[in-house]
């Protein structure tokens, strides 16, 4: 159960204040609360993996500061390797969220340690090519998440976020990329994703697009084409839903499942999360997916 899976990727601590409303330039204003919770696509979806049921190691860096322990802490209590987590001189990554009452939000995110990530070592290439997948998002510099894509032995799964213009070699070296719809429409120039996805197929063999509440669409070159919808929850907080569901599909497509399966079983802890406050902490670990979807009515994986 649960393949073997490296992500290479970011680790930011995420400093949220809740706010009536956000400040304007020169103006202070008094929060609510204040929330200081481990974050970063990478060590998301690590987490997301490694609660589905994977066997998950992590490289990155953070930083000297007290972040650092806190975020390596983070990934070792959810069972993730972080042997390849690098501990560079200066601040670790941090994303300063401002969450307004109603839920809208403003975010700076400041790289630090994750900035100073270059290309995968010999010994990170190593636990690479013992994966049954390398998952990758746009949270590192440019250069070395290229540089780990093409040196991969394993499939890559890539987030094209934050989205910015993607290099041709990049795209050449993935497997699957999973993307939101605004990233799909970001990329292709084209609103409408089933296009989007026809497009992006021209420059990856594999593709998801997720919708949100409405599901997510999947595309190979083989012809395939489905659509996954939602699973229905009462939604309490999507924060990481994203990250969620690229965790749990690389789990279930590293044990051989099938697309319409390893979107449904993606699609199904994506649901659980939602339902639940937070990021990482809203993450569902494997017994409560495997609880989920036998309680579907439609057939088992
Ligand atoms: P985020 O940036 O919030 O992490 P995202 O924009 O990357 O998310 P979404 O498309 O919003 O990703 O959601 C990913 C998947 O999560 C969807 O394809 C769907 O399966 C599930 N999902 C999201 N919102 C809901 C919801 N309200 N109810 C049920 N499932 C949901």
């Amino acid at each position: 159960m649960g393949g073997v899976i490296t992500v290479f990727g970011s680790a930011n601590m995420d400093l949220v204040a809740y706010v009536p409303r956000a400040p304007h330039l020169g103006e202070t204003v008094t929060g609510t609360e204040f929330r200081t919770v481990p974050g970063g696509k990478g060590a998301n979806q690590a987490i997301a993996a490694a609660r589905a049921g994977a066997e998950v190691a992590f490289v990155g860096a953070v930083g000297s500061d007290a972040f650092g322990p806190a975020l390596r802490a983070a990934l070792d209590q959810a069972g993730v390797n972080t042997d390849g987590l690098r501990v560079t001189d200066g601040p670790s990554g941090i994303a300063h969220i401002v969450v307004e009452e109603g839920g809208g939000n403003s975010i700076i995110v400041v790289p630090g340690a994750n900035g100073t990530v270059d290309g995968p070592s010999a010994e990170d290439l190593a636990v690479i090519e013992r994966s049954d997948a390398l998952l990758l998002q746009l949270e590192l510099p440019m250069a070395a998440v290229v540089a780990a894509a093409v040196a991969s032995p394993a499939p890559v799964i890539l987030t094209p976020a934050p989205v910015v213009a993607l290099p041709d070699e990049l795209l050449d070296a993935v497997t699957l990329l999973v993307c939101n719809e605004h990233e799909a429409a970001a990329i292709t120039g084209l609103g409408e994703p089933d296009m989007a996805l026809e497009a992006l197929l021209a420059r990856v063999p594999e593709l998801v697009v997720t919708l949100g509440s409405k599901g997510a669409l999947y595309g190979s070159r083989d012809g395939s084409r489905l659509w996954a919808p939602a699973v229905p929850a009462r939604a309490v907080d999507t924060t990481a839903a994203g990250d969620t569901f690229v965790g749990a599909l690389a789990v279930a497509r590293a044990e051989g499942r099938r697309p319409a399966q390893f979107l449904r079983f993606a699609s199904t802890a994506a649901a659980l999360s939602v339902q639940r406050p937070g990021a990482s902490t809203s993450m569902p670990y494997r017994r409560e997916i495997d609880r989920a979807l036998e309680a579907q009515p439609l057939a088992g994986p």
